[in-house]
């Protein structure tokens, strides 16, 4: 089913392309008031009939069949038709911020100009600053966000990238039956972002092998890049690099090993002079694991291989058995219809039984949050009512004295002076609060990490959501000074989130150990916006596993009857120190 907003947002881009092709601008603002009552109206659209929709403040008949359309096949005619009469690259430039359709029809009627790269270089030759209603800054601006597009065009988030390494994989062991393959680098470190594809092949024809990986339809050869041991080439759509490197079997451990570790891992995994270069440079290794056995070291997980803190524990016998998904028993901060999730709080709640969890921890937006819909304290106020009825309703019909339990909690929104987003009273009414920032995103490190160290410090503040609000090849986060952030979360006992959406990944692999050795407890939160959200806390998993997270260490590990006791003390502790 198509959600509201992305059909608002469908009526919106309508609206600016008829701007951009200088349609008649009372046409077009049919779109913007369209998208404008339907915004307003609470409730899924998608579910409504022709003659509900016609209820709706100021459609017209035309208009409802337009959105009826959007609703059977996501998209209309005459959005359709504007899409074809625009070049991609137009596309591309209205993604720009701070570009509205004004000034993007400008560029393209009067400078033809028509993508990115053409704009790129009207701003490095300073073109833009000249024309009217453009000037310096915005010309310095659109320039900065065009680059950071361009750099990240290529790369990949973890969740596309692994997922991308998994057909591949397919392909080249159904062609070949007798080959040892791994995914290697960084998908195999799991980085949060990929920028090159790599697989290691061992093979006693390489030539066949190689040969053969020329005829994979979703793939281009590099042959000026490439040589005989080492194909290289593009991914077609994309054009993220991709590159095997093939090897007699008898050599595929020791090229694992190589094309697996970052270089600091492989130069500082050192014993007697000896380190992972040079010994698979000589012995023919039967395993990775006994190249760590040549060392005196305890294996270490691919994804801990960044030459970090994992050299020293491996030496010292010390490295952790780090968290697996299957060991997590619930799942905190996630959204329902209450704000601006697509599926209900019953709906939520049956999934994760389906899923095996003992516990939803529901999390909608808060007041300020207009945005998504944040509630009111009316609307808190019915949410528990209707969270008290299921949870009186959903565990008694479960099997074998099976527990669930939904948890009273909300998303505040850290306001600009790091303050939450209700009185005392309504924070007193939840089980437990994530603390996030989603506005003003632009303060600089000093006042970002203050306004962060003023809500962790409130006895409210449970879990400190995505700690720098950044986006992964979208936008960077705020700057904050991460260790007084997780020294004060130690302090105030402040559970700090890993953000599991695969755009987040957010607090970074770089901080958890750290923060582990702060003494601070992780939790993975999927920020679920529907049913099929849950399942991201996979990917966090993968970041947590990253940074030397353990089963111990992740909050929502735990079972119901500890976390039911840990919000239980944590609201006492509040109590007594009134
Ligand atoms: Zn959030
Ligand atoms: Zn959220």
């Amino acid at each position: 089913m198509i959600a509201k907003k992305e059909i608002i947002k469908l009526l919106k881009l309508t609206a600016s392309l008829m701007e951009i092709h200088g349609e008649n601008e009372f046409k077009t603002r049919v779109y913007t008031n369209a998208s404008f009552n339907l915004d307003r109206y609470e409730g899924e659209i998608a579910k409504l009939s022709k003659e509900e929709l016609e209820k709706i403040d100021g459609l017209g008949k035309s208009m409802v069949g337009s959105i009826q359309q959007i609703i059977e096949k996501g998209t209309f005619d005459k959005l359709e038709d504007l899409l074809s009469k625009t070049p991609e690259g137009v596309l591309d430039i209205m993604d720009i911020k701070g570009l509205g359709a004004k000034k993007v029809r400008v560029l393209w009627k009067d400078l033809n100009i028509t993508t990115l790269e053409d704009l790129k270089t009207a701003c490095e030759t300073n073109q833009i600053a000249a024309i009217k209603g453009f000037g310096q800054k915005t010309q310095e601006n659109i320039l900065s966000e065009i680059n950071y597009i361009l750099a990240n065009k290529s790369k990949l988030l973890y969740s596309d990238a692994e997922n991308l390494a998994e057909q591949i994989g397919k392909v080249v062991t159904e062609n070949n039956s007798d080959i040892l393959f791994s995914v290697a680098g960084e998908v195999r470190r799991k980085m949060e972002i990929v920028d090159m594809l790599s697989f290691v092949i061992g093979t006693d024809d390489i030539p066949e092998v190689y040969n053969g990986l020329n005829k994979i339809g979703s793939l281009h050869h590099q042959k000026e890049n490439s040589g005989p041991l080492n194909w290289r080439g593009v991914l077609n759509d994309r054009g993220t690099k991709v590159e095997f490197v093939l090897c007699q079997k008898d050599r595929f451990y020791n090229k694992l090993i190589l094309h697996t570790g970052s270089e600091m891992h492989l130069a500082n995994a050192i014993y007697e002079g000896d380190n992972l270069f040079s010994i698979t440079g000589s012995d023919k290794l039967k395993s990775e694991q006994s190249a760590y056995e040549k060392l005196s070291m305890q294996f270490v997980e691919p994804e801990l291989r960044e030459g970090w803190f994992e050299i020293e524990m491996a030496k010292e016998n010390t490295l952790p058995e780090l968290v697996q998904f299957g060991d997590l028993k619930g799942t905190l901060h996630n959204h329902s219809t209450y704000s601006d999730g697509k599926n209900s709080l019953r709906e939520m709640a049956e999934k994760c039984i389906e899923l095996n969890y003992e516990y939803l921890g529901i999390s909608d937006h808060s007041q300020s949050a207009f945005y998504a819909n944040g509630l009111i304290e009316f609307e808190i106020k019915k949410q528990h009512e209707e969270i008290d009825l299921l949870n009186e309703e959903l565990a008694p019909r479960l099997s074998g004295g099976r527990a669930f339990k939904i948890f009273k909690g909300i998303e505040s929104d850290i306001l600009n002076d790091g303050s939450l987003d209700y009185s005392d009273d309504v924070l007193g009414s939840f089980d437990f609060i994530v603390a996030s920032v989603h506005s003003n995103l632009n303060m600089d490190i000093s006042k970002a990490t203050h306004r962060l160290l003023t809500a962790i410090k409130n006895p409210y503040t449970t879990i400190l959501g995505h700690s720098t609000g950044r986006l992964l090849l979208r936008r960077e986060g705020y700057p904050i000074d991460h260790k007084a952030i997780i020294e004060a979360c130690a302090e105030h006992d402040v559970i700090i989130e890993i953000n599991a959406n695969p755009w987040r990944l957010d607090l970074d692999w770089r901080w958890v150990h750290y923060a582990i050795e702060a003494g601070i407890t992780l939790s993975v939160n999927p920020d679920a916006h529907e049913t099929e959200g849950f399942k991201d806390m996979y990917y966090g998993i993968q970041v947590g596993r990253k940074g030397g997270l353990t089963k111990e260490k992740t909050f929502n590990c735990r079972s119901l009857k500890e976390i039911e006791y840990y919000f239980k003390s944590k609201k006492e502790k509040k109590i007594n120190d009134k």
